[in-house]
């Protein structure tokens, strides 16, 4: 048992490091794979692959600002990042970035302490023309307002200044200067490896309501605000602001670029009278995008789908044609899908879960016409779906799934389908049904199996689960269903699939549920049972370009029942680092950096054992 656990993730990183010698067969042979952190900015477009590569980026990276001289007293200081965070505000005008906001209510379990009541979720592009505006993805009869406050609207009125969770991505869009504001020097303090300035910002008397208060975290090299920290003062009568921590990354030379916000609200201390209680992680992506009606719609369309390059090309045979015709709405789905800022672009992490799902592949013998590709969806909620040969996992699942076997849990099912021939989408092969506004994706895009194929694709894919190298392994798999089981009830935001089927039916799972039969019963209490992640663990995004990677982060104890937080929101605190440095490690970095070698799939967080 103990060496079956290790096995499987060496036997892993053996066959991801042979691969990193070798181009990969969907991949422009000619290109070197790139490390994701050693070309930044000169190559934008390297680690595209050819086949999904929709366009060219979407404006040229803009200009650093100029070099100015060093402030030398801390007015000067204060006048230089005013003048940089209207920088920001310019530069980001012309861009359109992916926002998604995932919220849980909060109730107090006794043991638990604060636990999911019920969650929210909230996707849009954010135009940073003029004001903030958010346009939804997600389209039903309640407002944007609505669909964020969910139950406890009726507590207060929430004043939204500009919209929603996306106010803190600037302190105050229109007025951040010293007419408005006082400044005060508290100290220096490194935010990663990265110096920083910190002040606390206090709107002055009758400037107005919904100023900015609270701290801010300036990087003392070109004066850059990095994070911003507080709320929104002072409060209106019947109204309330939340209180929120927002980071910037430097993701481009000259800029840091807003990337996460939290937010929490409550009390649960004795004789609290509040009663609301959440928290929110908000997430924005996608600033490389092209924006809807900037670009020439048509060049972006997929006309020259089928390659011929055979020397002895024929018309297809029938049954040739018929794969040639679901290729074509593969491509064409993976291209639109990574144009709305949904997919990240072909990467490390692909190899990973390639390398799963050929672990299953291999032992089962199955020979596909094609190869199985595997993609990354970028958004939180729980689901994976499959167009043509390629698997499709939300970055939200892979980050709460506890280990390997449990990934191959998940690619599993849609393996699946595909060995059955489930296809779906084969009339997404017609180019005129690509054309839509991002926003309408959810609309005009959907991969749901019904429910036959479903229990087959089930059925099937514990069958090859059963005869693979997680054969040993499945009772962890099963272990996070039963988590998830126990948490549906309060999760149904998380577990509402977009393009896929749920994995879920009411407040039961469904998806591969005969796994729970031979997985152990939970046990809060016993520290080495880690049945399921708290989200954002696991797959780190980069803003800019949509890039993903696995993190690989220090295992961190866990000492009590309420460390484990399965499927639950935490603060967020990347590693800041500036982009085209090098860290200690070693390793070019860009973002958040951590140590950037793919490994297995297997967990970090969880003890080894
Ligand atoms: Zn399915």
């Amino acid at each position: 048992m103990r060496t079956l656990n290790w096995m499987v993730p060496a036997s892993l990183l053996l066959a991801l490091g042979a691969m990193a010698q070798q181009p990969t067969e969907t991949q422009s042979g000619s290109q070197p794979a790139p490390t994701q952190m050693s070309a930044p900015a000169n190559t934008p477009d390297q680690a595209q692959p050819a086949s999904t590569q929709s366009s060219a980026p979407a404006s040229a990276q803009p200009a650093p600002p100029p070099a100015a001289p060093q402030p030398t007293t801390m007015d000067q200081v204060v006048d230089r990042f005013v003048m940089r965070e209207k920088g920001l505000i310019k530069m980001l005008q012309a861009r359109t970035p992916v926002i998604e906001t995932y919220l849980q209510n909060l109730t107090l379990d006794p043991t638990l302490g604060p636990v999911p009541k019920d969650d929210k979720y909230f996707l849009g592009r954010m135009d940073l023309s003029v004001s903030i505006d958010r346009k939804d993805y997600i389209h039903d009869d309640q407002s944007m307002e609505k669909h964020l406050l969910g139950g406890f609207s009726k507590l207060f009125k929430i004043q939204y200044q500009p919209l929603g969770f996306s106010w803190m991505i600037f302190a105050d869009r229109n007025d951040f200067d010293r007419q408005h504001y006082d400044f005060r020097y508290v100290r220096r303090e490194f935010l990663g490896e990265v110096r920083c300035l910190v002040f606390d910002v206090t709107p002055k008397p009758k400037s107005g309501q919904g100023r900015f208060l609270g701290r801010l975290w300036v990087e003392d090299q070109d004066y850059n605000i990095v994070r911003l920290n507080g709320t929104y003062a002072p409060r209106p009568r019947n109204a309330f602001f939340f209180h929120m921590d927002s980071w910037r990354l430097n993701l481009i030379p000259g800029y840091w670029v807003p990337a996460f916000i939290y937010s929490e609200e409550g009390d649960f201390s004795a004789g609290a009278k509040n009663q609301l209680a959440f928290k929110a992680q908000t997430r924005i992506w996608g600033y490389d995008l092209h924006k809807e009606g900037e670009s020439d719609e048509l060049t972006n369309i997929r006309v020259d789908s089928v390659k011929d390059d055979s020397p002895t090309a024929q018309d297809a045979s029938p049954l040739a044609a018929e794969r040639e015709w679901q290729q074509q709405a593969e491509d064409n789905v993976i291209e639109r899908l990574t144009r709305a800022g949904l997919l990240a672009p072909e990467g490390d992490v692909d190899k990973i879960l390639q390398t799963v799902v050929n672990n299953i592949q291999v032992t089962n013998n199955i020979d596909l016409p094609r190869p199985v590709r595997t993609r990354v969806l970028l958004t939180s909620p729980l689901e994976t779906f499959s167009v043509g040969n390629t698997i499709i996992i939300s970055r939200g699942l892979i980050d709460v799934l506890p280990d390997e076997s449990s990934l191959a849990m998940a690619l599993t099912h849609e393996l699946a389908h595909i060995v059955l021939g489930h296809n779906l989408g084969s009339k997404y092969a017609f180019n005129d049904r690509m054309l839509f506004s991002d926003e309408a994706t959810y609309q005009n895009l959907g991969f749901k199996h019904i429910p036959e194929e479903e229990a087959a694709a089930d059925k099937k894919a514990v069958d090859l689960l059963k005869n693979s190298p997680y054969a040993q392994k499945l009772e962890s798999a099963g272990l996070f269903l039963k988590m998830l089981n126990t948490r549906a009830g309060a999760l149904n935001a998380l577990l509402t699939a977009h393009l896929g089927n749920n994995m879920t039916e009411g407040a039961t799972v469904t998806r591969m549920s005969s796994l729970m039969g031979s997985a152990p019963q939970i046990d809060w209490n016993k520290l080495d049972q880690i049945a399921a992640l708290p989200m954002g663990g696991r797959v780190k995004l980069n803003p800019w370009d949509d890039k993903v990677e696995l993190v690989k982060s220090q295992p961190v104890a866990i000492t009590s029942a309420r460390d484990k937080m399965p499927f639950e929101v935490t603060p967020f605190f990347p590693r800041l680092t500036r982009t085209g440095t090098t860290d200690s490690n070693g390793t070019a970095g860009n973002a958040a950096n951590t140590a950037p070698t793919p490994t297995s799939a297997a967990n970090t967080n969880a003890p080894a054992n």
